[in-house]
């Protein structure tokens, strides 16, 4: 199978990927908080993910892909009670808003979408085993972990007990046995959502869900784990010493996490009032220019969305899509010419394969593996601009790496499924050719050769009507 080199958060490193089990990978990205509809930011761990699954897919894995929605949540309680409504409601209709946005942006479902909701018998659980080992303990009907009783806390976010400290705020309940305990469970409050425990009624803490849902669906180990990089503390540390101090075992082989997006180099976020959300943009922006623009940078790096970007993403996808249709239509003309322009174009395209599988296949390197793209659309148009005549072989050898990698990427899916777009342009210009010589014809009074004209157009289904505004011409079905 293809060699894959992943960089792990947790040993700050690139790694050969080995699957816990051959020939298979599992994968849990921490899913969103359906409190609004999903921004852009967002956004980039989805897209990111699915290219990651379809790469796996292509490479022979069987994937197994879960992704959570938290909808417990204080935002969520916040946003229904601004809205006067129940927290469920605001969550249901929130979790349609982000399947529609990944729906558009060609990103595929994944396997279960596990709720905190459904799992408050598996979080309680999980919680229950914590206690009985001594990593928790209750306090006024919360439960905190204690992150002392962890030794590893703080290797994934490469954090000290020191820098923790310094960085905790002051806390309000000083009854913690370490500033950095963080709650497992809370105590009810007034109008919140509440579940019954052995603690009273409650609900659970935010991070220990991932640990609950992931384990369940994934088993006690897992290939790999993602999100954004903003995720990586408290919520992964905190994953890390829920899962391992429950199960005794460790947790994920391979953490991967996305970095965050800038607003023309500023940082995203409410305040600033640069919040785009998905919906927003694909009112301006093809979903593919979106989907392009947030894989033209490596997952790891930061990225800048500006309008020129997404501008300039509209037109490269725009070269692609034309030299795909380009290429279809001239299959259809494409004979056996294996000339040395052909051979030179099917090792090019070879050739392109390969570097595309080798960037995919270096920590999943978008990028780079989009400009072995370009180079391949590049060397087509030049091939069919050069050639009257093009080879078979050369040609369904190109089409078919560039639907690999089209299909890969996930861009540009009616490229290969829509009627062909070129075809029907090149129809209508020879048609405008064919009728401006025959009006020549008739201006010239050659009368026998503009009869001639129609009645040929006619036997092959197309019918011409002279009038006073011109010639329309009409093509019957079959
Ligand atoms: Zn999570």
């Amino acid at each position: 199978m293809q060699e894959i080199q992943v960089y792990n958060t947790l040993t700050k490193r690139k790694e050969v990927f080995q699957p816990i089990e051959d020939g298979k990978v599992s994968i849990y990205v921490c899913g969103v908080t359906p409190y609004n509809h999903p921004h852009i930011g967002n956004a980039r761990p989805f897209v990111t993910w699915d290219v990651i699954h379809r790469f796996l897919e292509y490479c022979g894995y069987e994937v197994r892909h879960i992704q959570n929605f938290t909808d417990v949540d204080d935002k969520i309680i916040q946003a229904a009670r601004l809205a006067e409504r129940s927290w469920d409601e605001i969550a249901e209709e929130n979790i349609a808003a982000y399947f529609t946005a990944m729906d558009a942006l060609h990103v595929r479902r994944t396997d279960n979408y596990p709720r905190v909701s459904e799992h408050i018998g598996e979080i309680i659980a999980m919680i229950e085993g914590l206690l009985a080992k001594g990593h928790a303990y209750t306090l006024h009907g919360d439960v905190y972990y204690d992150i002392s009783t962890f030794a590893a806390y703080g290797e994934l976010s490469g954090r000290t007990v020191e820098d923790m400290l310094a960085g905790a705020r002051v806390e309000v309940d000083g009854e913690k046995r370490n500033p950095g305990d963080f709650a497992l469970w809370k105590a009810a409050k007034p109008e919140e959502p509440a579940w019954e425990s052995p603690w009273g009624q409650g609900r659970p803490g935010w991070h220990i869900e991932c640990s609950a849902m992931s384990t369940k669906y994934l088993g006690d180990t897992f290939d790999f784990h993602g999100g954004g990089s903003d995720l990586i503390f408290p919520h992964h540390e905190n994953e890390i010493a829920q899962s391992e101090g429950c199960t005794g075992r460790h947790f994920v082989n391979y953490w991967v996490h996305n970095g965050f997006i800038t607003i023309n180099q500023e940082k995203m976020s409410k305040s600033l009032d640069n919040f785009f959300l998905v919906k927003d943009i694909l009112a301006h922006y093809s979903a593919d220019a979106l989907r392009f623009f947030l894989i033209s940078t490596h997952y790891r790096s930061p990225l800048d969305f500006s309008d020129e970007r997404l501008e300039e993403a509209e037109r490269t996808l725009e070269r692609i899509d034309g030299a795909i249709r380009k290429a279809r239509f001239r299959l259809d003309g494409a004979a056996a010419v294996r000339n040395e322009a052909a051979q030179a174009m099917q090792a090019a395209a070879e050739a392109a394969k390969a570097e595309f599988i080798a960037a995919m296949s270096d920590d999943f390197n978008t990028a780079m593996a989009l400009g072995v793209l370009f180079t391949l659309v590049r060397r087509l148009n030049t091939y069919l601009a050069e050639e009257a005549v093009a080879d078979r072989t050369a040609l369904e050898t190109v089409l078919r790496v560039l639907r690999d990698m089209t299909e890969i990427l996930g861009i540009l899916p009616q490229s290969w499924t829509e009627g062909n777009a070129a075809d029907a342009h090149a129809y209508r210009e020879l048609m405008d050719v064919i009728l401006a010589v025959r009006q020549e014809a008739r201006t010239q009074k050659q009368y026998a050769v503009a009869d001639a004209i129609r009645d040929r157009l006619q036997a092959i289904g197309i019918t011409l009507e002279d009038g006073p505004e011109g010639t329309v011409w009409t093509k019957s079905e079959v």
